[in-house]
């Protein structure tokens, strides 16, 4: 896995988060990354949350790719939000 882009951008639609697939509003200022696998361009956009909890991971688990929404399956996500993002 090849990485193409690992930085903090401001959303300019709702994305939803590769982490927990939470809404990140626009206007937010998140981690986004990029990266080529088995060919493909994969880019993801990470809320606050998932960009604090990926640092904590082994940097191996990182290497075989999250699946969509896999976080919150994870243990010790934090699974209380630490703020309202909105929406409902
Ligand atoms: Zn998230």
């Amino acid at each position: 896995m090849q990485n193409l882009a690992d930085k903090k951008v401001k959303t300019r639609k709702p994305h939803r988060c590769h982490g927990c697939i939470d809404i990140i509003p626009t206007g937010t200022t998140v981690r986004y990354t990029a990266n080529v696998d088995g060919g493909r361009v994969a880019g993801a956009y990470w809320c606050d949350r998932c960009d604090a909890f990926m640092d904590t991971l082994p940097a191996l688990d990182l290497e075989d790719g999250i699946t969509e929404g896999e976080f919150k399956y994870m243990d010790g996500y934090p699974l209380a939000n630490t703020k309202d993002t909105g929406g409902e």
